[in-house]
C-alpha cells in the first residue's frame, strides 16, 4: 500500500487503517501478515510539512533450521514510526547541514515521488528482526556443538564446559 502525501488535504487523517499482506519480497509468509496503521501531518518550523507514521504489524513466517534444515515457523510482531518529508523538503534540510540549524536529517525520511510505502517500510522492520541464525530446538544444537568437539578431540572437560 502506497501513501501519496500529495493526496492529504487539511486534517485528513489515515486512522488506525488495518490490511494484510499475501505476499511480501525475501520472506516466507506462513499467514498473511497484519499491519495496522495511522499518519497524520504536523508542520515543524524550519522544516515543513512532517508525515508522521505509526505502524504495528505481526506475521508468521518459514524459515530453516540452521543445523538441520527443518522448516520451523517464527512469529514476529512489533511497532515503529517514522517520519517523512516530501523530496523539496528533505534536499533543503540536507544542504542546510552544516548551518546551526539544530534538526537531525536522519530523524526525517525522504518519500519519494510523494509517496510513503507502507509495506516496504514493514518489510524493513521485519528483516532487521528476524533471527538469521534460527534453531528448531534447543537440542538441535547442543547436538551440533557436542559433534564439533568430539571431532577436534578436545579434553572432555573442556567440552562440558562449552556446552553451558
Ligand atoms: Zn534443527
Amino acid at each position: 500500500m502506497k501513501l501519496k502525501i500529495y493526496d492529504f488535504k487539511g486534517d485528513q487523517n489515515y486512522n488506525n487503517i488495518n490490511f494484510e499482506v499475501e505476499k511480501i519480497d525475501d520472506l516466507d509468509l506462513k499467514s498473511p501478515l497484519k499491519i495496522n496503521f495511522s499518519l497524520k501531518r504536523a508542520f515543524v518550523e524550519e522544516v515543513g510539512d512532517v508525515f508522521e507514521i505509526n505502524i504495528r504489524y505481526s506475521c508468521q513466517i518459514k524459515v530453516e533450521c540452521v543445523r538441520c534444515l527443518k522448516v520451523i515457523i517464527q512469529n514476529l510482531s512489533g511497532d515503529f514510526e517514522s517520519k517523512f518529508i516530501d523530496s523539496k523538503n528533505y534536499k533543503r534540510l540536507t544542504k542546510q547541514l552544516d548551518s546551526e540549524i539544530e534538526i537531525e536529517p536522519d530523524l526525517f525520511e525522504e518519500a519519494h515521488d510523494g509517496e510513503i510505502d507502507v509495506v516496504e517500510l514493514v518489510r524493513e522492520q521485519i528483516l532487521l528482526e528476524v533471527n538469521l541464525y534460527p534453531v528448531c530446538s534447543v537440542s538441535c544444537e547442543d547436538d551440533s556443538e557436542i559433534e564439533k568437539y568430539k571431532d577436534n578431540g578436545i579434553d572432555q572437560r573442556w567440552a562440558k564446559l562449552l556446552e553451558l
